[in-house]
């Protein structure tokens, strides 16, 4: 019996509206689902020129007979969708089908295939059957697309650098070897192996195939539930950060998708992490019921909506924060084995962040990224599960005893368990940092009139945002009023502002109101200004302070909730073990 039927018009239509085949990257995005369709466990996608030359899917799928293997590309036909209520049936990978034939239309078409009764070879030209023959293989399809678009020399101009058409196939293969782990996957270029799986079905390992050791070391695993949904995947520490939202990848019933208060969600649990326009990588896979989410039917938007959409949120941001926050308080330190060389050189190279705060810093610092790395063999984040115990922090934190400064940046300390370097500005940072957080959660009424009131003068919009919000900035302890054409003059401010900061804290606290206006949200405002407030009041790099100053300094970064890292996630403090003393001094082997 043929298991590809012809779909009615109407539907096909629908579909055809935002099918279009454009480039290399949907077409081996279709050959793969069909793959993925015929329960193939290993997938092999061979290119030629990124695509442009030749597209080879090799599959141990079903297969097809020889009527389907013809009707595969008859326009209309597919396999996966019968009725428009399939359209929004997850449990199959989409709506394709129609591109089978479009495919076929511009270019040269090779298929073999077999449902291990019969094998079956056809060749096609500009969608034009030319050649048929019976073939050896034995199950599995085999499917070739040579030449895209030689047949419309016009529509070739529209596929990009062949740089930018490998890394749009090497996209969509990452995300369909993420979305199944137990099919092995293998893309080749020209002969090189970009990425192989072993389908062993270990999320960890896809990860670690794609985003290499250095990355899967610093992946941890989520994993929580409802009543409705079921949450695994990895998220990254924050100091793993990509420039773009490209890595945030959510998997619903085993399909990417693209969902933006998704990755609201997991940016807002980062943020406290890292700088606001860096990203983590985050693999999110979710069950769900298929009759809780409605899938856009446009296909290219891939995007969908949940039922009890707040639930999922609030458990997500719950979890993420959770493991973010344990791991930052029970995060071991210590550098294990650091190799000299790295040392020196890392003091060159460019940093994990590279954010404002940086540009004050004289020296770079990337001693947090070199760290990880060297830690790779023997520091096993993935499966220890955050023990109880690691939230300790503040008991945790080592008696340390500073002894002079280097560079006029990093305190010297030690202890009988080795040396210990604290960045004094990060250090510095952080407290006031917790201090801030402090106030401005709790505004009390201590304030201050100021020896000469500022005026401060906006355009009209900015003007209109802050009238808006003028009572909040007063609750603020910021005594505000308009004062003439789009302008405010401010006569008070709280006690506690960093003498000789006040105006450009209430300037920037000003212009934050402005830039978050409609998104405002009070958590992310107190969070953000107390961070950049604490930064401005804090001890800057290459400031020489006395030993008294750096045991004021280390005591109270002590007394902190998290005194690991700077508000905005670098480390504050670094250790180096008696034994890796030891070791690059080569007293021990
Ligand atoms: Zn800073
Ligand atoms: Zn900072």
């Amino acid at each position: 019996m043929s298991k590809i039927k012809v779909m009615d018009q109407n539907l096909a239509n629908k579909i055809a509206a935002g099918e279009v085949v454009e480039k290399c990257a949907s077409v081996v995005k279709e050959l793969v689902e069909n793959s993925i369709d015929a329960g193939s466990t290993d997938i092999k996608i061979e290119l030629i020129s990124s695509g442009v030359k030749s597209i080879k899917v090799t599959d141990n799928g079903i297969g097809m007979d020889k009527e389907d293997a013809l009707l595969c590309f008859t326009p209309h036909a597919t396999s996966k969708i019968l009725t428009e209520d399939d359209l929004f049936n997850l449990s199959t990978l989409g709506f394709r089908g129609e591109a089978l034939p479009s495919i076929a239309s511009v270019s040269i078409v090779s298929l073999k295939t077999s449902d291990s009764k019969e094998g079956i070879k056809y060749e096609l030209e500009g969608g034009k059957l030319v050649s048929k023959e019976k073939s050896d293989l034995r199950r599995g399809t085999i499917i070739e697309v040579k030449d895209l678009f030689y047949n419309t020399p016009a529509r070739l101009k529209y596929l990009s650098s062949l740089q930018s058409e490998l890394s749009n196939i090497t996209n969509v293969i990452n995300k369909q070897a993420l979305s199944h782990t137990n099919i092995r996957f293998t893309l080749i270029n020209d002969n090189k192996v970009l990425l192989k799986t072993d389908g062993s079905g270990n999320l960890l390992k896809v990860i670690n195939d794609i985003y290499g050791v250095k990355v899967s070391k610093k992946m941890l695993k989520i994993s929580c539930e409802n009543d409705d949904y079921s949450v695994f995947g990895y998220i990254s520490l924050p100091e793993v950060n990509k420039s773009n939202r490209n890595h945030l990848i959510t998997i619903v019933n085993n399909r990417v998708v693209k969902n933006q208060e998704i990755n609201k969600v997991i940016n807002d649990a980062y943020h406290k992490y890292k700088p606001d326009n860096k990203y983590p990588i985050v693999v999110l896979k979710i069950d769900v019921d298929p009759s809780l989410i409605d899938v856009n039917i446009h296909p290219s938007k891939q995007d969908i909506k949940f039922s009890n959409f707040n639930d999922l949120k609030d458990m997500l941001f719950k979890e993420i924060t959770k493991i973010l926050d344990n791991n930052f308080l029970g995060i071991d330190i210590s550098t294990k084995s650091v190799n000299v060389n790295n040392i020196v050189s890392n003091f060159n190279t460019d940093t994990v962040f590279d954010n404002n705060e940086y540009k004050e810093l004289v020296m770079d610092f990337s001693t947090s990224e070199s760290i990880v790395k060297e830690e790779e063999s023997s520091y096993e984040y993935q499966d220890t599960d955050l023990t109880e115990e690691k939230k300790e922090v503040n008991t945790s934190f080592p008696d340390i005893y500073p002894i002079g400064s280097v560079l006029g940046t990093y305190i010297v300390c030690h202890n009988d368990k080795g040396m210990y370097l604290i960045d004094q500005h990060a250090a510095e940072e952080r407290v006031n940092y917790e201090k801030y957080k402090k106030e401005m959660a709790n505004p009390n009424k201590d304030i201050i009139n100021m020896l000469f009131p500022i005026n401060l003068e906006y355009t009209k919009d900015e003007f209109l945002i802050i009238l808006n919000n003028i009572e909040f900035i007063r609750s603020l302890g910021i005594d505000i009023e308009e004062f003439g054409h789009n302008s405010f003059i401010i006569k008070a401010h709280p006690t506690w502002f960093k003498e000789g900061l006040e105006e450009e804290f209430i300037k920037n606290i000003l212009e934050k109101i402005i830039t978050m206006n409609n998104n405002f949200d009070l958590e992310r405002f107190n969070d953000s200004i107390s961070a950049m407030m604490a930064c401005k009041a804090s001890i800057k790099a290459n400031t020489q302070i006395s030993l008294e100053e750096m045991e004021n300094i280390i005591s109270k970064l002590k007394l902190c909730k998290n005194p690991y890292n700077c508000a905005h996630g670098r480390p504050t403090i670094i250790h180096y073990s008696t034994y890796e003393l030891e070791k690059l001094f080569k007293r021990v082997m």
